[in-house]
C-alpha cells in the first residue's frame, strides 16, 4: 500500500476582484439608496450577509480540488448546492497497490494505529491478489476502505462556500474533513474578509495537521 497525505488545490481567484463584483451585484437590490461609484460596497456586503440577504453572493464561485479519503467524499457530497466530479473506480485499473490517506486522528506508534495499519495491510493483500487473478475494478471496489484515496473536484457558489465551510469546519466534524477544509477557510477570510471573515472554525484543531494548500494548475 502507498501511503498519502491528503492535499488541496485552489483554483486560481483574486479575492478583491470577488468581492468588488459581488459588491455590485448587492447594489442592484439598494439601486435608491446606494451609489456604487461613491458608497463603500464592502460595507454594503457586510449588510446583506448579517440581514440575510446571501442570494446576492451566489454570482460568483470557485473551484477546489481535494485529495482526500473516501470518507470526506462520502460526507461533503451530501451538500446538494456543490457540483462534484470524482474519479471513477476504473483508478484501482491502474493501481499495483492501494493509495491510503494517513489518518489525521489515529496516532503513529498507538495500538490502534497498529491496528489499522494491520488491518489496511490485510485488505492491500487481498486487493494485489484479486488484481493478480484479473478482478475488475467494479470487483475491486467491494474491498475499498474509507481510508482508500480518492481525487475530487468540488465548485460552490460563495453562499454555499459560507454555509459549507461554516458546518464542516467545526469541532462537530470529522477531523479528516476539518483537515482538509479548515486550511481553504483560512485562506478564504485572508483573502475575501467581507465574505467570510463572520464564518468561525475550530481553532483548536492543529495547525500543523492543516491539509497542504496548492494553486490549481490547468494544463
Ligand atoms: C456535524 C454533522 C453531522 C452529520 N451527521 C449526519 C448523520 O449522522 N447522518 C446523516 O445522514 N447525515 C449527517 N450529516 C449530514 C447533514 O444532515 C446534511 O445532509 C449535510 O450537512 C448537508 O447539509 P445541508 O442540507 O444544510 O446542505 P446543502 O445540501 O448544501 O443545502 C444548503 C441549504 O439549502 C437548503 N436546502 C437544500 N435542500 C433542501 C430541501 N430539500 N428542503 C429544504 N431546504 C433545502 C437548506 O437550508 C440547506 O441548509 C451531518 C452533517 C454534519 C455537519
Amino acid at each position: 500500500m502507498k501511503l498519502i497525505d491528503p492535499i488541496v488545490y485552489v483554483e486560481k481567484y483574486d479575492g478583491a476582484e470577488i468581492t468588488r463584483f459581488l459588491g455590485n451585484m448587492a447594489s442592484t437590490s439598494y439601486n435608491y439608496e446606494f451609489d456604487i461609484a461613491k458608497d463603500n460596497y464592502k460595507d454594503l456586503l457586510l449588510k446583506c450577509i448579517k440581514n440575510g440577504h446571501t442570494s446576492v453572493l451566489e454570482h460568483k464561485s470557485i473551484t477546489i480540488k481535494m485529495i482526500g479519503d473516501n470518507g470526506v467524499y462520502k460526507d461533503i457530497e451530501r451538500h446538494r448546492y456543490a457540483s462534484f466530479s470524482n474519479e471513477r473506480y476504473t483508478r484501482f485499473e491502474h493501481q499495483d497497490e492501494l493509495e491510503i490517506i494517513k489518518p489525521v486522528h489515529i496516532e503513529e506508534g498507538t495500538d490502534f494505529y497498529k491496528e489499522w495499519e494491520n488491518c489496511i495491510k490485510k485488505l492491500d493483500e487481498s486487493f494485489q491478489t484479486m488484481k493478480k487473478e484479473g478482478a475488475t475494478a467494479e470487483q475491486l471496489r467491494m474491498i475499498a476502505p474509507y481510508s482508500v484515496a480518492v481525487e475530487m473536484n468540488m465548485t460552490c457558489d460563495i453562499t454555499e462556500w459560507r454555509h459549507i465551510l461554516s458546518l464542516r469546519c467545526s469541532s462537530h466534524t470529522h477531523p479528516a474533513i476539518r483537515q482538509l477544509l479548515i486550511p481553504v477557510l483560512v485562506k478564504f477570510k485572508q483573502d475575501m474578509p467581507e465574505l467570510f471573515g463572520d464564518i468561525d472554525y475550530d481553532m483548536e484543531f492543529p495547525k500543523e495537521k492543516y491539509a497542504k494548500i496548492l494553486p490549481l494548475e490547468i494544463v
